[in-house]
């Protein structure tokens, strides 16, 4: 029997001469490719400065890091996320603080924000564009009472997605994009770092290889010199010119690919509309422009659901299981911490998410759709 996968890399045909090209230079880590894509990806963003990393949860951790705060902060974030966005406040040292999230958006609204930072003393907040919808970052900041420079967001949906025509990432103090193997531009393993300040990127720039003033790339450029200082203790989390290679290849494609992810929605959202029980993505999109990474429908009985897709060849998915039922964050954050997103708790047991990708083709949308009629019908 055929099957629909969740998920499948879309590869530009440019991306095999590009690797080939980087191994032939005799130069593979992080070089000139990297600061090649770095340019790239902030032209297409409209960024003043991007800076390549190993990873977006790297990426999370450094911007936390390059913040400064003092140790143990509270730092706000919603429970409806990847565990790698908490992992990487609790690495840099913080406390995360949870935040609910709204039903429609399935993103945390200026409500839930401030009723989160009424609860403790927040010096720092992550935001998530959930599925690819542009969070209001201005407007959540303010809710948190929190300066811009102290919001830090988790733009690993957000490369396509843009807010009154300005891209997510555009204009952000951190924005962190990921290009891990599912994400909308795929390298594999990768991740950047956006910000319109000069200072806090170098900051990051310098603690993505170890905390040195200088890379081994500039120091072996004519006039280089072996010699280099360590002035903030950082990671090890470079991209290397492989990657951007790849990166650079796949950027050229990645408009293409967006449209053909928005006429799949449309093509989800006219067959499944008035199913029993079914709750579509939200439709109040007005100034937006959503990057679709996700098409998150809310279902009755989802493990059910999903197991029947599973048996009909149709794969689906779950975004997130949230951090306040897993186990390590259960203990770290404690069972009051847990109870305190009650939306995120109602509303986690129905999400589900369909197959989205420029590869899916029509045959396969039709297959999802009339699986998921079946299982939705046959409870209506
Ligand atoms: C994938 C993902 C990450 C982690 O990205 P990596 O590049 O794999 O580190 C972080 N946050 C969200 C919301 C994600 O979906």
């Amino acid at each position: 029997m055929s099957s629909v996968p969740f998920t499948v890399p879309s590869l530009a045909g440019e991306v095999s001469d590009a690797v080939v090209k980087v191994l032939d230079s005799g130069w593979i880590t992080t070089g000139p490719q990297t600061s090649q894509f770095e340019q790239e990806f902030a032209d297409y963003l409209g960024a003043a400065h991007v800076v390549a990393v190993a990873s977006c949860t790297s990426g999370l951790e450094l911007s936390l890091r390059a913040l400064g705060l003092p140790p143990g902060s509270a730092v706000l974030t919603p429970s409806l996320t990847f565990c790698g966005a908490i992992n990487a406040i609790l690495h840099a040292g913080h406390r995360p603080v949870l935040v609910d999230v709204e039903e429609d958006t399935l993103v945390p609204g200026a409500g839930t924000v401030a009723a989160a930072a009424g609860r403790v003393d927040a010096a720092a907040m992550v935001v998530q564009n959930q599925g690819g919808y542009p969070v209001d970052v201005a407007a959540l900041a303010d809710a948190a009472g929190l300066d811009r420079t102290r919001v830090v967001e988790d733009a690993a949906h957000g490369p396509g997605a843009a807010r009154d025509g300005a891209p997510v990432g555009s204009a952000s103090f951190a924005a962190c994009f990921s290009f891990y193997a599912t994400k909308n531009m795929p390298i594999g393993e990768g991740g950047a770092v956006a910000s319109s300040d000069r200072e806090f990127a170098d900051r990051v720039r310098a603690m993505r290889l170890h905390g040195m003033s200088k890379d081994s790339w500039r120091r072996y450029l004519p006039g280089g010199s072996w010699r280099y200082d360590v002035r903030a203790v950082g990671l090890k989390a470079n991209m290397t010119d492989v990657q951007a290679a790849i990166g650079r290849a796949q950027l050229a494609a990645l408009p293409g690919w967006q449209r053909r992810r928005a006429e799949i929605v449309a093509a989800y959202d006219a067959a499944l509309a008035g199913l029993p029980g079914l709750t579509l993505p939200q439709r109040d999109l007005a100034g937006i422009t959503h990057a679709w990474h996700l098409y998150q429908v809310r279902v009755p009985d989802r493990d059910a659901v999903s197991a029947e897709l599973e048996e009909a060849g149709v794969a689906t998915s779950v975004h997130f299981i949230p951090a306040h039922r897993m186990t390590a964050y259960r203990e770290i954050l404690g069972a009051e911490e847990c109870a305190s997103v009650p939306v995120t708790e109602r509303i986690a047991g129905e999400l589900l998410s369909l197959p989205l990708y420029p590869g899916l083709t029509a045959d396969q949308v039709d297959r999802v759709v009339s699986a998921l009629t079946g299982a939705l019908r046959s409870r209506g």
